[in-house]
């Protein structure tokens, strides 16, 4: 006896095992079968053995509204103390690199102003960003560290999205940033600094099981290759994977470098080249797309998608969000983007923040498809076809979210 059955409802369930000729592996006039948390049977209404009453406990009537798995977003920096509409102004008003930089903006002002923040008002206004994400279907949330660049504050960032996640029933997937920048302390001092992030606070991440990934920003303004290495070299020996922010503004060899190191993704890669792409295929890591980064930065150079594409890499897309480069709080929003910026199909950018989220945080079997075993996580949306997702701007037309077989 399952603990509930939805009925009445289409399923995209993208899940390649429930077949369908299309890219949602789409089941008209479906039925989800609930127990203990978990997605016990998918299908379609006519293929139930009795009539739900004999099923389930519960039964509930969809509408004809479509289901999808809940939605991930797998690359954020939601926790994070103050924010940088100061900035963005000044810039627009014409004010150069150095000028905001005296004016206290950049990324360090962030860093400052987590410092200063406690685990209280981190909480608050990480929450505040979290609700309109999950208003929109999200049941899983990565989050990452790095705007302490110290060992208290480090750890601080990952006490929070922890509790983020035991507070909100949303799931939250933790990575350890601290090679993201250089603190003022160690400046000139990059090797020190990575000494006190490899020896000291990954450690303590590991040993308090506050991490469960390891990330670096290898760009020309923040790790070189060898200093990513690293540092990949430290989290292996702890036993955690790796993610990488690559190839954002200059090709680095980013996607190789992780892919050498089995990375779970690598996440912006508009200057990857086919060499990287080979790798990343290689190694199964997957490719995490940030369109909110690239459209509010003003970039212009696309990721290779048709080379992603070619190698067969998988596809994720995430909001980035985070108070310098994208300020985003909205995936679907993002799934436009992909499609409009990027050239996604609407199947591509659902399986991005679906099967492929979920790949690229190493959560494929636990959650991104609407298949028996995993987590019930899913979905309600009034909408005609999945590709409305994302088609429209500004339109949120979820009806409803579940999260482990329970409303969120
Ligand atoms: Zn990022």
């Amino acid at each position: 006896m399952w603990d509930a059955v939805w009925l009445n409802a289409h399923l995209a369930t993208m899940a390649p095992e429930s077949g369908g000729d299309d890219g949602y592996h789409a089941i008209r006039d479906g039925a989800v079968g609930v127990k203990d948390g978990r997605i016990a049977w998918v299908g379609r209404r006519s293929e139930l053995s009795g009539p739900p009453e004999d099923l389930a406990r519960a039964a509930f009537d969809c509408g004809g509204r479509w289901i999808t798995p809940g939605l991930i977003d797998c690359h954020t920096h939601i926790v994070h103390g103050g924010d940088r509409a100061n900035e963005f102004a000044l810039r627009l008003k014409g004010a150069s690199y150095e000028e905001i930089a005296r004016a206290g903006g950049g990324i360090l002002s962030t860093v400052t102003a987590t410092r200063a923040a406690d685990a209280r008002s981190l909480l608050q206004s990480a929450s505040r960003r979290l609700e309109p994400l999950r208003r929109e279907g999200v049941t899983t949330i990565e989050i990452k560290s790095g705007y302490g660049l110290d060992l208290d504050t480090e750890v601080r960032m990952l006490q929070v999205a922890t509790r983020l996640g035991e507070e909100t029933g949303i799931r939250v997937s933790r990575s350890f940033l601290g090679a993201h920048a250089l603190p003022p302390e160690y400046k000139g001092d990059a090797d020190g600094y990575l000494d006190l992030v490899c020896r000291q606070v990954m450690p303590q991440m590991a040993s308090e099981g506050l991490a469960d990934a390891v990330d670096a920003f290898g760009e020309k303004i923040a790790f070189s290759p060898e200093q990513v290495s690293r540092v990949f070299g430290a989290a292996r020996e702890l036993g955690l994977p790796v993610r990488l922010h690559a190839d954002q503004l200059s090709d680095q060899g980013g996607g190789g470098l992780a892919a050498a190191y089995d990375a779970l993704s690598a996440d912006h890669l508009e200057y990857t080249t086919e060499r990287s792409v080979e790798a990343m295929a290689e190694a199964g890591t997957v490719a995490v797309l940030l369109p909110g980064a690239f459209y509010f930065l003003g970039e212009v150079k696309r990721p290779p998608i048709d080379l992603f594409r070619r190698h067969a890499v998988q596809m994720a897309i995430a909001t980035d969000c985070n108070p310098g480069s994208a300020p985003v709080t909205s995936l679907l929003l993002m799934l436009n983007m992909a499609c409009t910026l990027f050239r996604l199909t609407p199947e591509e950018a659902l399986t991005g923040v679906t099967r492929n989220a979920a790949a690229a945080l190493g959560l494929e079997e636990e959650c991104g498809r609407l298949a028996p075993g995993l987590s019930a996580d899913f979905a309600l949306w009034d909408i005609a076809v999945p590709a409305e997702l994302s088609y429209r701007i500004g339109f949120n037309p979820c009806a409803g979210v579940v999260r482990a077989g329970q409303a969120v």
